[in-house]
């Protein structure tokens, strides 16, 4: 990682009002500056407002409620005092993901963090509770269950956070969350966060939360036709195996000049080391460099110097490039005007350009308020196969024989092609020659395949790719065990994708990637296959829920 330096811009984090100690562990994470809802939110929180904020997942608002509740804990208590702050979420997967980001934040202040969800042992839960905890991330049944034996202490609770809130009331959790809350102290801080906000929402608002600040980003108005040229993919790819899949993509585009966005400058960093080991000219571009370094960078880059530019916004601001064949997000941007400003890099002077967005399937409800706000329709990819790489590289190496045929300059070679042709067949000589050819790249390794949660219709091996069946994709995950399959009743008609479903069934119920099997789409509905054993919960689940804002049918597939 590079070194930060004394001309480097200041964070952003600064003007919030936060612990110097947060500050420090902002910085080692890579964050270089504030997101909108984290902008908004923080200074209300840290003044001990009520807020009422309107904020999806990916846009960073867990750590916009974490920071400021990490101000209030105080670990020197004895354990049964020392509980500062309760949020609520509505599955056991989020809980999991925001006690460790609480965790991850809250390390210069000792916190102990705790999550607490349905279906884990009590006993365990107990035992860490009796010990003493700072935070507690819960699911509000759990969380009632505790708070009914009297093992979740909230006489000291400073602050509680309902975190996702439409989806927990979505879930048939309303009253449970009404128990909770009359519970908690009445002197205490409450945060709503919720991704939309029913009159359900306002109603929870209008009678916990005490004249709060309401907080939600505006969306700046896109003139029509602004991302007009520019291709538009995203591709579904799960965290762990993003930089595989950008390689893998990259090496299919053969970008002639890309710039790589990244939220963090350790992401850049880690993603420029790899592109480099690969073969690409990628260089960094980030707040942790010094300005006389960035300028050197982007000189670079502009004379062409370098194929790649790994970046941050914060580092590429002002950045004007003219040649830049491809854009591509690395994460899905906060703002739906952040993604118009990265991809109005590609597509200048007439050419057509490429935006490429990888996203985790949970963040699917941001690329829908990105084709909202730019009225365009985001095509869903297919990350390449193996195979598809291979064909590729094949393409490429009949471009570079024709760029030899044109240029001539072969006379040197003829002599040996008449030798070879007195004995064998012309065609044959030629496909020989391709073939050595090819060897050089077959012979750097097989790649590994990339788990691909979205393939071609059908194509559940995907190491021979078949021609993509015109609306129809499916999730290509695998499920081991007993499988069965539950019918949805929405489909192509509710323009409903694999992600949809994938995402309901992740968010609603808990379950890994690796436990959802093949998604079908059909036109009014959808299959897909889950463990047998855990079926009837996922039924359960999606019937309390909705898809798409919608109530649907769920039951097992009779077909
Ligand atoms: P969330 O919307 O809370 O799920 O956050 C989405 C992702 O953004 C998480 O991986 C966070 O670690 C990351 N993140 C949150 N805030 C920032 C920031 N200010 N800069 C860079 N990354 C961030």
């Amino acid at each position: 990682m590079t070194k930060r330096t004394l001309d480097a811009p200041d964070t952003g984090f600064s003007s919030l009002g936060l612990d110097p100690r947060l500050l420090d562990a902002l910085t080692a994470l890579g964050y270089e500056e504030p997101t909108p809802i984290q902008r908004t939110a923080i200074p209300p929180l840290r003044a001990g407002r009520d807020v009422l904020a309107v904020a999806a997942t990916g846009t960073g608002k867990t750590a916009a409620f974490a920071l400021p509740l990490l101000h209030n804990i105080d670990p020197t208590l004895p354990p049964r005092m020392r509980l500062a702050a309760l949020v609520l979420v509505p599955t056991r997967e989020l809980a999991m993901q925001v006690a460790e980001a609480i965790h991850r934040y809250g390390k210069p202040f000792g916190a102990a963090v705790l999550s607490i969800y349905g279906g884990a042992p009590m006993e365990q839960q107990i035992r860490s509770l009796k010990r003493g905890v700072d935070v507690v991330i819960a699911t509000p049944g759990r969380a009632l269950d505790h708070i009914r034996r009297k093992t979740l202490h909230l006489d000291h609770v400073k602050t509680v956070v309902l975190d996702e809130a439409d989806e927990m009331l979505d879930m048939g959790f309303a009253e449970d969350l009404e128990a909770i809350l009359s519970a908690l102290p009445a002197e205490r801080q409450t945060a709503l966060f919720s991704a939309t906000i029913p009159a359900r929402i306002t109603k929870i608002a209008n009678s916990h939360l005490k004249n709060p600040e309401v907080v939600r980003i505006e969306r700046a108005a896109i003139a029509p036709g602004e991302t007009a040229k520019v291709r538009q993919v995203a591709y579904m790819v799960p965290r762990a195996h993003k930089m595989a899949a950008l390689a893998r993509i990259l090496d299919v585009e053969a970008p002639e000049s890309a710039i790589v966005f990244c939220r963090t400058r350790t992401e850049v960093d880690q993603l420029t080391e790899t592109l480099a080991g690969r073969g690409y000219r990628a260089e960094a571009l980030h707040g942790g460099l010094s300005q006389e370094q960035r300028d050197r960078v982007m000189k670079r880059f502009r004379a062409k110097g370098s194929d790649l530019l790994i970046a941050t916004d914060v580092a590429a601001r002002g950045l004007d490039v003219k040649h830049v064949t491809h854009v591509v997000n690395y994460d899905v941007p906060w703002e739906s005007e952040s993604y118009v400003h990265r991809i109005g890099r590609t597509g200048r002077a007439g050419r057509e350009g490429v935006a490429i967005t990888l996203a985790e399937p949970r963040e699917h409800r941001l690329l829908r308020n990105i084709e909202a706000t730019t009225k365009q329709k985001i095509e869903i990819g297919v990350v390449p196969t193996v195979a598809d790489l291979r064909t590729r590289q094949l393409e490429q190496l009949r471009d570079q024989v024709a760029e030899l045929l044109n240029a001539g300059e072969l006379d040197r070679y003829r002599p040996m092609v008449e030798q070879l042709a007195e004995e064998y067949d012309v065609m044959d000589i030629a496909a020989a020659a391709i073939r050595l050819a090819a060897r050089k790249v077959e012979s750097e390794g097989e790649p590994d395949e990339i788990p691909n949660l979205i393939t071609r219709g059908g194509d559940r091996d995907a190491h021979t790719p078949k021609p993509a069946r015109q609306g129809r994709r499916e999730f290509a995950g695998k499920v081991g065990g007993k499988v069965a399959k539950i019918y949805v009743g929405a489909g192509r008609k509710l323009k409903i994708r694999p992600g949809d479903i994938v995402g309901a069934i992740a968010g609603e119920a808990g379950l890994g990637l690796g436990e959802i099997g093949a998604v079908t789409i059909g036109d009014r509905h959808s299959i897909v296959e889950v463990p047998e054993d855990k079926a009837d919960f996922i039924i359960a689940k999606l019937s309390a829920s909705t898809i798409k804002g919608k109530k649907v049918r769920v039951r097992r597939d009779q077909a």
